[in-house]
């Protein structure tokens, strides 16, 4: 017997045959849906600027999904602010999505390139694709750079990171949307969060205020300065001049400008050997104070604050571009 129930059933199955879909498209598909089973069943058909009605389904769609840990979540696309949709595991504290695509190696290689990106200095939430080959030294298993580098180009194809023009890698709409459960379990204290929508944010724009934890997609940042010019947290104004405002995201970082490995803080203090090569590749950072180990255990925020606005007033230096391991300074210079 055909129900009300059949325009989730033909609605679900229509989502899981797409990863990612707008809103738009989203609509259009549950207006099919209704379309499709209103001939047999009551249903009330919406008008299309329904969002309510819309909100409703897909809080219905969710109890419905509740059982299975699956959840339809929506989340603005960081780059034009689309609102996107996908059917995504409520539970994924680990990176079980690519396992039907991808083996055991390229899983922990696709791990220590998020990983990379998000310990990437200055907010900059992206990695150079020498820095992504890199990893593969990294990596228990092997893989060579001619494998890395196709794999690299499928996670780009199947839409889990976006390479930009400048060959910088970083998360994709779908990365954020299906992986946030583990982004946020493994980098809790990288993970930063729009402060208009409190969706999470990998690229836009930084209050440039020291200490002031104000982050802004370009998508909110733009509906917010047509009423405003002043932070919304420190007051300072933002129309003052541009170093009020700081990018974050891949425009935090400079053409060339590349960082040694970072690796995620354990219990134990494993990372130490990288957080010293860090510190020798200090120089381009005249105004740095501290170390980054005594950044690390402040608040990660405010020490990525300071390391932002250093990133800005660094000159462009392309000599800390490195193909391998955290190399010396000595090291770069004999290769040159
Ligand atoms: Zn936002
Ligand atoms: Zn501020």
């Amino acid at each position: 017997m055909v129900s009300s129930n059949d325009v989730q059933r033909l609605f679900l199955q229509a989502v899981i045959s797409r990863r990612v879909l707008s809103y738009k498209l989203a609509h259009t598909v549950w207006l099919k849906c209704i379309d499709a089973v209103k001939e047999t069943v009551q249903i009330p058909v919406p008008r299309a600027e329904d969002r309510a009605a819309w909100d409703a389904f897909v809080a219905k769609v969710n109890d419905s999904l509740n059982d299975l840990d699956l959840e339809f979540r929506h989340l603005h696309d960081e780059q034009n602010g689309r609102e996107m949709y996908a059917l995504v595991n409520r539970k994924g504290d680990e990176i079980a999505q690519l396992a039907t695509d991808y083996t055991p190696t390229e899983i922990a290689y696709f791990k220590a390139i998020v990983e990379q990106i998000m310990l990437a200095p200055h907010e900059s939430f992206s990695v150079s694709s020498l820095a992504a080959l890199r990893e593969v030294n990294f990596l228990k298993a092997n893989m060579t750079k001619t494998q890395a580098e196709v794999v690299l180009g499928s996670f780009v194809a199947k839409g889990w990171l976006v390479k930009s023009q400048r060959g910088r890698y970083s998360l994709s709409t779908r990365s954020l949307l299906e992986l946030l459960p583990y982004l946020k379990s493994t980098y809790p204290d990288e993970v930063l969060e729009c402060t208009i929508c409190l969706e999470i944010l990998t690229r836009g724009i930084a209050c440039n205020t020291r200490n002031c934890k104000v982050r802004l997609h370009g998508h909110c940042f733009n509906n917010y300065k047509r009423v405003h010019s002043t932070c919304p947290s420190c007051n300072e104004s933002w129309t003052s001049g541009t170093k009020k405002i700081v990018p974050v995201g891949e425009g935090a970082v400079k053409d060339g400008q590349d960082f040694a490995r970072r690796v995620r803080k354990k219990q134990t203090e494993e990372a130490s050997d990288e957080e010293e090569d860090e510190d020798a590749e200090g120089s381009h950072e005249p105004s740095q104070t501290q170390g980054p180990s005594q950044a690390q255990s402040q608040s990660q925020k405010t020490a990525g604050k300071k390391g932002r606005a250093k990133a800005t007033d660094a000159p462009d230096n392309s000599m800390d571009v490195d193909e391998e391991g955290p190399p010396r300074r000595s090291q770069r210079k004999s290769r040159r």
